[in-house]
């Protein structure tokens, strides 16, 4: 046989092409760790307790009555509620069904869920029972569903019909659609700009590639061992994706329901022995300032990580978590990278470096995983990696959104990058910091506040001349909105009766908490308010 026979002979044998599907995932989930526990906390503080095995029958079935119910493969099912293990079925479930699984965010102004729901064409909906009210609301907005699925609550549900009557209908021997790996498993809107929220889809492949890689021990280091709580909402990125993680790594979930506060999610991580959980900065503000003023109470796993993304990780709390023997993992991601795109994690070689040197990289929010590729660009090109120059950071690899649903592509890169809308620079040791947004959103806890709007709001009032609104550093909530008002002459007006003025249109933590009247506000030669001035200026607020 020739050379080049053989050669063609050679590479003719090839792997199977074996899809990337949710069901692959499943199965094993049941297989494997058919056992372990989920805990979830209930709205009244009750625990329940199941395991994959009866997760996996549960979404089977989910799956099942959905498509009994006429769910064809790409409509959308929305959920409406907090974290607990009927919400991990719905995860699991409605992809099966091969329908997509969009996850409303409870935080946000009904008004705006009904946009979000209406925009997606949600077909049904599956709402926790304590969150019936928010729905009338939503609802009342115009949101339109075929059906509603409640959880919990009276086993008669009202208006509205019951999950567990309508997963009687279902089957969970039943066959369920073939899935294929380019399917949309799932639907997220971001709502980090001042337009209309934009629609994600991420893809049963993108899903499972995600999930892989953040397991990794270089990125989360999740496996069957670990006892995971994710603090962050279902309804945030999929929980930053790590109910599908932990089903992959067999990880032990602990599940928080609505009680957020410092004091419960301290209980039930001594508790659940929890070993790794997820959240915003804001969360683990207050849990270092509950730990410290009760020193000594509480026994938590030792070596406790925390992975704490949504917003930076100020390296103060850091080095306070080091000092109470916990981990601190810094992540950096979006609604649009699902969300992993860079992790902070120190070099081996640099485990014996300088302290505060080691702070300040963990503070950064770190270096890519494995797959995905990022750049930082300005308009002299790509920023040299010795931490001086700052440009957007761009980010291109396989769980990175390549469009937004029936919206423009202005945010691509002609070479298939990604534009975050985040300035960043780069160290020699290709850690990446973040240093400012290109747009002026404020992130209080871990949710958006759209300035533009709040001033358009304010500046409605009869007395105000100009509004401007800008994210004020906050010790708890890492920013809140402080409005600038420039008022008319000769007329007065208080803080409160402004803020009563606005109160309608928003969601709450919107409202500025503080308000400065002065006689002009600096604007920049295009006649916009100069943000970075008023930033700058206001920057050591007292609240
Ligand atoms: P979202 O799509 O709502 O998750 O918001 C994504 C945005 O949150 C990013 O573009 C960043 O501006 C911000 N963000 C996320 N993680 C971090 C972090 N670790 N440090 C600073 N900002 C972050």
């Amino acid at each position: 046989m020739s050379t080049q026979a053989a050669q063609g002979h050679h590479t003719a044998a090839t792997m199977m092409n074996f899809p990337l599907t949710l069901d692959v995932l499943v199965r094993r989930a049941e297989e494997q760790m058919g056992s372990v526990e989920i805990v979830s906390r209930n709205a009244d503080k009750s625990l329940h307790r199941t395991s994959y095995r009866e997760v996996v029958t549960r979404a089977r079935k989910l799956a099942s009555a959905l498509v009994r119910a006429g769910i064809n493969p790409g409509d959308r099912v929305a959920t409406l509620m907090w974290n607990h293990s009927v919400h991990l079925e719905a995860y699991l479930g409605i992809p099966l069904a091969r329908a997509v699984l969009h996850t409303l965010n409870l935080r946000l102004h009904p008004d705006e869920i009904a946009y979000i729901a209406s925009d997606a064409r949600d077909r049904f909906l599956i709402v926790d029972a304590v969150l019936l009210p928010l729905l009338e609301k939503v609802l009342a907005s115009g949101a339109l569903f075929e059906r509603i699925f409640v959880v919990g609550g009276d086993a008669n549900a009202g208006a509205y019909e019951n999950l567990e009557t309508f997963l009687g209908t279902g089957d969970s021997d039943a066959d369920l659609p073939l899935l294929h790996e380019d399917d949309a498993l799932g639907t997220c809107y971001t709502s980090g700009t001042t337009g209309k929220p934009k629609g994600v889809v991420y893809t049963h492949r993108s899903t499972l590639l995600h999930s892989l890689v953040s397991a990794l021990p270089d990125s989360l280091d999740l496996k069957r061992a670990d006892t995971l709580m994710p603090v962050v909402p279902m309804f945030h990125v999929n929980a930053w994706g790590l109910p599908y993680t932990a089903a992959m790594v067999g990880a032990k979930l602990v599940f928080p329901g609505p009680s957020l506060d410092a004091a419960s999610l301290l209980e039930l991580l001594e508790k659940e022995r929890v070993t790794v959980a997820a959240g915003v900065p804001t969360l683990w503000i207050g849990i270092r300032d509950m730990l410290d003023a009760t020193p000594g109470t509480r026994s938590l796993m030792p070596g406790l990580r925390m992975v704490v993304g949504g917003a930076a990780a100020p390296e103060r709390l850091i080095r306070d978590f080091d000092r109470l023997g916990m981990r601190l993992i810094h992540a950096w991601g979006m609604t649009e990278t699902s969300p992993i795109g860079l992790v902070s994690r120190l070099p081996p070689e640099l485990a014996d470096a300088d302290e505060d040197l080691q702070l300040a990289l963990r503070a950064k929010q770190g270096v890519p995983p494995p797959f995905v590729e990022i750049e930082i660009r300005n308009d002299q090109g790509k920023v040299p990696r010795d931490g001086t120059t700052s440009g957007e950071l761009l980010i291109r690899g396989p769980w990175v959104t390549a469009s937004y649903v029936g919206v423009g592509a202005d945010r691509w890169t002609e070479d298939g990058f990604f534009r975050t809308g985040d300035v960043a620079r780069i160290d020699e040791h290709g850690f990446v910091q973040l240093t400012d947004r290109v747009a002026d959103l404020i992130k209080s806890g871990g949710e958006w506040i759209a300035s533009q709007e709040l001033e358009n709001a304010l500046m409605g009032h009869p007395a105000v001349s100009e509004a401007a609104v800008v994210g004020v550093p906050h010790p708890k909530w890492i920013e809140r909105p402080l409005a600038v008002i420039v008022l008319k002459a000769g007329v007065t007006v208080t803080a409160n009766e402004l803020r009563e003025f606005i109160a309608p249109r928003f969601a709450k933590f919107w409202l500025p908490e503080a308000f400065d009247f002065v006689a002009s506000i600096p604007r920049t030669s295009a006649g916009k308010f100069l943000k970075t001035a008023l930033r700058e200026q206001y920057r050591n607020w007292v609240w």
